[in-house]
């Protein structure tokens, strides 16, 4: 794996690639990598030439201050399991590479409802310092295809509105979500959690599951409130929304029969540490439609 700190020698390096007739899948990540971030990697070297792995801890995203300081890092073990995986490229580069001219962003984009709902009522500014630094290094990597997880389900929707606005030919890739065997989606944080509350935590996919479960015989407003009832009982949580959305415009729904797209989305305080999670409730493809995996 070739490791670039800067991005004219990674500029350099793909442009001979790219006039070679190959084509690039990019993942970018914030590190402190899991099985969830390797997934996209292997999906990424099955459908494509060359492999690019960012790690970036974007500060422009963060919109807690103590959120950035622990976020955790582990780059000599990324390393190694990116080395492992058979990723070709990975960037890693310094704020300064990423924003020369300083952090305020120079374009800023409508996203209409997408990215004031949901997380987005929580985590103020979380989406603009996100666009920015995908923006970013879009432009510097400029790949055929990019590949995210739908564990950030609301992140996946914002970056397709993105590409749509900027009317970029990158395609994007959205992967299932990988988890721990009690069914934990697998998150960088999930190392921050305490002994006590690791197993609790499991406790939120339990009830996605449930959730899933119940459509069919319960409207989403039935759903909602039941899941509700069951995270809330436990003490350890602080639950900031569980909701049934349309998969696209991720407006909560009234009757499952109003769209062909439904998902249920979570956010969780355990303990201290924040967590989302989703399941899809129904999805209704299309025929010929392409690249659904994770949908
Ligand atoms: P992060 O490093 O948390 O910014 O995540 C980088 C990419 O990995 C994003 O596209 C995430 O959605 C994806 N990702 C994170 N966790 C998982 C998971 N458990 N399964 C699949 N993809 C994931």
């Amino acid at each position: 794996m070739l490791l670039f700190k800067r991005v004219l020698d990674l500029q350099k390096y793909l442009l001979t690639q790219k006039n070679k007739g190959l084509t690039v899948g990019f993942a970018p990540t914030m590190g402190a990598l899991h099985r969830g971030h390797i997934s996209l990697i292997d999906r990424s070297r099955a459908e494509c030439d060359i492999t690019v792995a960012s790690i970036f801890v974007n500060p422009t995203q963060f919109n807690n201050a103590q959120d950035l300081e622990k976020y955790p890092r582990t780059p000599e073990r990324d390393i190694e399991m990116l080395t492992e995986s058979g990723c070709d490229i990975l960037f890693m580069p310094d704020a300064a590479e990423i924003y020369p001219d300083g952090t305020t962003p120079s374009v800023k984009f409508n996203f209409g409802k997408l990215d004031r709902v949901l997380e987005g009522v929580f985590r103020p500014g979380h989406f603009d310092g996100m666009a920015q630094v995908v923006h970013r290094l879009l432009d510097i990597i400029q790949p055929e295809r990019l590949y995210l997880g739908q564990k950030d389900f609301q992140q996946a929707a914002i970056v397709a509105k993105m590409l749509e606005i900027l009317k970029l030919k990158t395609e994007i890739v959205t992967c299932a979500i990988v988890r721990e065997e009690d069914g934990l989606a697998m998150s960088s944080r999930n190392v921050r959690l305490t002994v006590e509350d690791r197993p609790k935590a499991a406790l939120i996919h339990k009830v996605l599951t449930e959730a899933a479960d119940m459509v069919g015989e319960y409207n989403p407003s039935e759903i909602q409130k039941s899941s509700l009832l069951k995270l809330k009982a436990e003490p350890r949580f602080k639950v900031e929304y569980f909701e049934i959305v349309d998969g696209r415009t991720l407006l909560p729904i009234q009757l499952f029969e109003d769209t062909d797209f439904a998902v249920a989305v979570v956010a969780v305080w355990v303990g201290d540490v924040r967590l989302i999670d989703n399941v899809i409730l129904k999805q209704i493809i299309e025929e010929n439609a392409h690249d659904t995996e994770g949908y």
